[in-house]
């Protein structure tokens, strides 16, 4: 099983040692997640600076 991961830089949560969607280096030591779904009307994505929509977690280490 593979182990969720999370950017330090952008918060996204991915599997990878990279993140996708914007190259920063990954951490498996994170905290909660949202879903973003419309990233234009979470007001959530809007504090946290997210402008793409996914999974992202709330505390990156
Ligand atoms: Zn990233």
């Amino acid at each position: 099983m593979k182990v969720a991961k999370a950017c330090k830089a952008c918060f996204a949560i991915t599997e990878e040692d990279k993140c996708p969607l914007c190259g920063g280096e990954t951490s498996k030591d994170w905290q909660g997640y949202v879903v973003i779904v419309d990233h234009t009307k979470s007001e959530i994505a809007k504090r946290m600076n997210i402008d793409k929509n996914g999974k992202f977690a709330l505390k990156v280490r």
